[in-house]
């Protein structure tokens, strides 16, 4: 397999939406409503959070690919105390959701209370973005809701 050049994104990520430039074609996508993915040219495989190289086959040969937005809900909490600054007042919702490109991500349920007879595990899902400052952040909510 000849070696290809690192495609990620070299400019700095904005601060206090990612640690790290590789994440900056997810953000990119957010912002034209999409959920963009990691993908491996050589195994086929997704990924989250952006890497060097393929977890699955070692390859350097990756993109990124518009995921489905699709997804079932893996697991949640509902924290008393907002989490952060940025998360709101509670009551909310967050989320570990597994996109069907078989990716897992942590994000907020949206229009959804935090009750598990409203959350059972696996609850078709959909993505939605939601504006926070200059980004839009992607939230999940009842799949055709
Ligand atoms: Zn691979």
């Amino acid at each position: 397999m000849k070696p290809t050049p690192n495609r990620l994104a070299t400019s700095p990520a904005k601060a206090g939406f990612s640690a790290t430039p590789t994440f900056d074609p997810f953000w990119a996508g957010t912002r034209h409503g999409e959920l963009r993915l990691q993908h491996c040219q050589a195994c086929g495989s997704h990924m989250l959070y952006p890497r060097l190289r393929c977890p699955d086959c070692g390859s350097v040969d990756l993109d990124w690919k518009r995921a489905s937005g699709k997804a079932r809900l893996h697991s949640y909490v509902s924290p008393p105390v907002p989490a952060s600054e940025r998360a709101g007042d509670p009551p909310y919702v967050i989320a570990v959701v597994e996109l069907d490109e078989g990716v897992r991500m942590m994000s907020k349920l949206v229009g959804l209370p935090p009750d598990s007879t409203a959350l059972p595990a696996d609850m078709r899902l959909e993505v939605v973005f939601e504006p926070r400052g200059d980004e839009m952040l992607p939230a999940f909510k009842r799949a055709g809701s």
